[in-house]
């Protein structure tokens, strides 16, 4: 057995479908374990080929999740953040692509000396390497393997966890199943055929799940589960069930009430005092007694409000867990609203109590977004601009207050004055990754300002995602219209937080706060435009 400090592995696979929610069930039992004073980390294996997400299309791959150190990641750190308090790196995901990459590299460098490159051991050792290197500064590591029991992609990977459980040795690694006990109607029955099958194709593979986790929509008769345990040969306290839930931050508590975490402690042979989940429980309980409901309008291309923004989501509702309110979210498509006359775009806005605008790429449905920005300024509607929002904030004020007619940003190739443009050194090419600035970034904020009461701080570091700035020789004319400037990063001489003043709640940031929200330590962002927006709907009422 290795002495690897007795380090400990926990490899969650799933089987039946893809979507199971694999990423949240990791993130459960990372909430859970790091409360019981684990030193965690996670990691995200993807199957596919992409070297990573940064290039995919979000709506085939859900939102990009970027990290501190400037990693475009898979959605999945996102879960994996927001449950824990860890700050993962570019280490936490990687690919098949990556690995491959890397394992031709070494071959065109001759590392290989010469032997025949194969999927084992070269392949597998690579992934071997990089598991390690994630569970380097950690006592215990989750890896989340993508995909579904069964793919081609997913071999190498399932191969490589079973020969690390033989190099650290197997009493170290624990494997968890996560699978899908569909209903059938016509038969009015739950069915764990195909899951005995996932369960089945995992052994041939020499993988013996000790612990099988069951996704149902509905309640599970404990005959089931007894069904499940007898056929998979997994004992009947290792089945647990992980039933729809309607707020994802049920799902640790659920976990813990069945005494999932106990278990994993128990079969790893941890031994850690109970854990403190009052946070958890705190959470629960603002989300299902909330005061008052709060609309929130988002402003977006129709296609993008659909799946990219998984963090922002989260991140608004974070602010409403905050606020103990609940959240009500209207999609409100920007081509839709571009055309329309001012009292339809009145109509369109008159049951919102606060306008978000997102990041966003491309020219579609700008000038939509712009004229939702002009009734939030005009009609004192507390707003919210992230990124993109930040950009067409300051192509609206510079239009409409500037009077500068034919402010614009370069990003959408027509003529005009570029009051947004892409800065020095930041490529133009979106089609390759790896042209943007990413990541994390300082920002000092001004005395006084909205930014530096909000944050309690003069001093942030926020991430970023994005390729065009504010340009700086329109600056002086939009201060002495009366915008404010108050976050900028010094060292690059560009702006990040932008405010007006004489309106209840308008701000915009170039970074992506989202990305930073946590339920149990919600971005006071979000936290204070929820409460404007929420002081906006009393006065309403009143
Ligand atoms: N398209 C803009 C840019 O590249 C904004 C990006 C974003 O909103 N993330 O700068």
């Amino acid at each position: 057995m290795s002495k690897k400090n007795n380090k400990k592995f926990i490899f969650i696979t799933g089987g039946v479908a893809s979507s199971l929610g694999k990423g949240l069930a990791a993130a459960s039992i990372a909430a859970l374990l790091e409360r019981r004073g684990i030193k965690i980390n996670l990691l995200k294996m993807d199957p596919y080929i992409n070297v990573d997400p940064g290039t995919m299309s979000p709506i085939q791959h859900g939102e990009v999740f970027v990290t501190d150190d400037g990693a475009e990641t898979d959605l999945d750190l996102g879960h994996y953040e927001r449950f824990t308090s860890l700050t993962l790196s570019r280490d936490s995901n990687f690919t098949t692509g990556k690995v491959y990459l890397r394992v031709i590299e070494n071959e065109r460098e001759g590392k290989y000396l010469g032997k025949t490159v194969q999927v084992v051991p070269h392949i597998t050792d690579e992934i071997k390497r990089r598991i390690h290197l994630a569970a380097e500064n950690a006592d215990l590591l989750i890896g989340e393997i993508g995909g579904t029991v069964g793919d081609i992609e997913s071999l190498p990977f399932l191969e490589a966890i079973r020969q690390l459980s033989t190099d650290v040795g197997s009493g170290n690694v624990l494997f968890i199943h996560l699978v899908l006990l569909p209903y059938i109607a016509v038969a009015g029955e739950v069915k764990t055929k195909p899951a005995q099958h996932s369960v089945k194709e995992l052994r041939s593979l020499g993988l013996f799940p000790q612990m099988i986790i069951c996704r149902s929509d509905r309640d599970l008769d404990a005959s089931v589960l007894e069904k499940l345990s007898l056929f998979c040969n997994v004992p009947k306290d290792h089945v647990f069930h992980s039933i729809d839930v309607d707020s994802i931050y049920k799902v640790p508590l659920s976990f813990h009430k069945q005494g999932l975490d106990e278990k994993i402690a128990e079969l790893l042979g941890i031994w850690t005092g109970r854990p403190n989940i009052s946070d958890l429980e705190q959470v629960i309980f603002n989300v299902e007694n909330p005061v008052a409901t709060v609309r929130i309008g988002i402003v977006g291309k129709y296609t993008d409000l659909i799946e990219s923004y998984k963090s922002l989501d989260e991140a608004l509702k974070h602010g409403a867990i905050a606020n103990r309110v609940k959240l009500d979210l209207i999609y409100i498509d920007a081509e839709k609203i571009e055309e329309l006359s001012e009292d339809a775009i009145n109509k369109v806005f008159a049951n919102v109590n606060g306008i978000l605008i997102p990041g966003g790429f491309g020219k579609r449905g700008v000038e939509g977004k712009i004229r939702a920005i002009e009734h939030a300024r005009t009609h004192k509607v507390p707003f919210f601009g992230i990124c993109l929002g930040l950009q067409l904030a300051i192509v609206e004020f510079a239009r409409n207050v500037v009077g500068i007619k034919d402010a614009t940003s370069e990003e959408f190739e027509s003529p005009g004055t570029f009051v947004i443009h892409y800065m020095a050194g930041q490529s133009r090419d979106g089609s390759k990754g790896g042209s943007m600035r990413l990541g994390a970034y300082e920002c000092s904020l001004a005395n006084n300002s909205l930014a530096c009461e909000i944050y309690h701080d003069l001093k942030i570091s926020e991430r970023h995602r994005h390729r065009l700035e504010v340009n700086n020789d329109y600056i002086e004319k939009l201060q002495s219209a009366g915008m404010v400037i108050s976050g900028k990063n010094d060292k690059l001489g560009l702006v990040e937080v932008i405010e007006l003043k004489e309106h209840p709640y308008f701000i915009a940031c170039q970074y992506h706060p989202e990305f930073k929200s946590r339920p149990y330590s919600p971005h006071p962002l979000f936290r204070t435009f929820i409460s404007a927006a929420y002081a906006m709907a009393s006065r309403k009422k009143a």
